[in-house]
């Protein structure tokens, strides 16, 4: 496994980072984990040298960090470096910051983490951040010893990134970086911000919540047409860390066979070449063609008032545009059940607000409507 170094600290982190959001499930259709299967997971990568793991107090409904303390116990403390991240929008007061911070050391089982950030800044969360002194709250605890690392996730535009960097001294930040976003997101702009200031970067969504790990018929073909060893996840995850300023890269593994891919991939890391990224971008576009939701089922606009179950709409929606298979959309969404339909939206726009993917939800979900009518016909 690759490692990189961390600022010249001697802190060597693995160029694959275990992203824990997306852990195998007891049910599809529910959050809690299986533990014993995620385990596996845990114990598979570490062995082989990840020594990056990164969870938050929302994934799986707040037992991601529950179960990455458990599954990290039986490993020496210095042996990996934990990351974990503070959810703005879900305090109400200053009072709920400390709440949810003691809370995150207690369900890790940790003293300290090596990695804090201020998780998914928008112009929203930046503006509570300052109200409730998140960041003078974090940099006491970042003096008592309890975390080493401050920094911030980020879904937004780069002037609001440039303010933030000039606002706050930070080690790190954690931004959205893949072949797509590269210019759809400003991720390009983004990642030179944070090349300026000296602060490494760490990469989420690699492979966009899976969408580049199955790409559109015609941009999976030119891929495999160029190497049919690879697999198409991978060449989303050397495209990220063929960066220099990349330190890790998240992947939300969920099954052994993803674990064991990413661990190829990244042992020994070849980056790409100047014609192999010439050809992901015309994949890229060729996927961009296909018109499907750039939803990475993050769920962070659920719940909808209205019961939409907005990811589970788009998943389908982005299966059919992929597959063109009327009959197998039209059970998915018998499957879902009439109270989580598309139909049920309301344009409240309650959810936009909260996609960090800047997708008009309202707007998008009917054309879902008008696909599941059509297929019900
Ligand atoms: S806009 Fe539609 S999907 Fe979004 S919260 Fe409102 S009703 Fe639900
Ligand atoms: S619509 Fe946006 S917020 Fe909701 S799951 Fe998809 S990417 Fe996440």
């Amino acid at each position: 496994m690759e490692k990189r170094n961390y600022r010249n600290t001697g802190a060597e982190i693995s160029l694959l980072g275990f992203g824990c959001m997306r852990l195998p499930r007891i049910d599809p259709e529910k959050q809690d984990i299986n533990f014993a299967q995620a385990q596996e997971l845990i114990d598979m990568a570490y062995a082989q040298g990840v020594n990056y793991f990164d969870t938050a107090y929302m994934y799986h409904g707040g037992q991601s960090e529950l179960f990455i303390g458990q599954a990290l116990k039986k490993y020496p403390r210095d042996s990996f470096y934990l990351a974990n991240k503070m959810p703005v929008w879900m305090a109400e007061t200053k009072e709920d910051v400390d709440r949810i911070f003691q809370d995150q050391l207690k369900k890790c089982g940790v003293d300290y983490f090596d990695f804090y950030l201020c998780h998914s800044l928008n112009r929203g969360h930046w503006k509570r951040l300052r109200e409730f002194g998140v960041y003078e709250y974090l940099s006491e605890q970042k003096k008592a010893g309890k975390i080493r690392q401050l920094g911030f996730s980020f879904h937004d535009k780069p002037d609001l990134m440039e303010e933030i960097l000039q606002t706050y001294t930070w080690d790190f930040a954690q931004i959205q970086l893949n072949y797509l976003d590269w210019d759809m997101q400003n991720a390009k702009r983004q990642y030179e911000l944070l090349e300026a200031h000296g602060l490494p970067c760490i990469v989420m969504e690699p492979v966009r919540g899976g969408a580049l790990a199955t790409l559109s018929p015609e941009a999976a073909a030119l891929l495999k047409e160029a190497d049919p060893t690879r697999s198409i996840a991978s060449w989303a995850l050397r495209y990220a860390a063929s960066l220099p300023n990349v330190m890790t890269v998240l992947s939300g593994m969920s099954t052994p066979e993803q674990v064991q891919d990413n661990l190829q991939t990244m042992t020994p890391f070849v980056p790409l070449s100047q014609e192999e990224t010439a050809l992901v971008y015309r994949a890229a576009r060729l996927y961009l063609e296909s018109r499907t939701v750039p939803c990475t089922a993050c769920r962070y606009c659920m719940d909808c008032p209205a019961g939409v179950d907005i990811p589970l709409m788009f998943q389908i929606f982005n299966r059919f545009k992929m597959t063109e298979n009327g009959a197998d959309a039209r059970s998915a969404f018998a499957a879902a059940g009439e109270e989580k339909q598309a139909a049920h939206c309301v344009s409240c726009r309650k959810c936009t607000q909260h996609c960090p993917q800047l997708i008009d939800i309202p707007e998008r979900l009917k054309e879902v409507e008008e696909l599941a009518r059509r297929v019900s016909r």
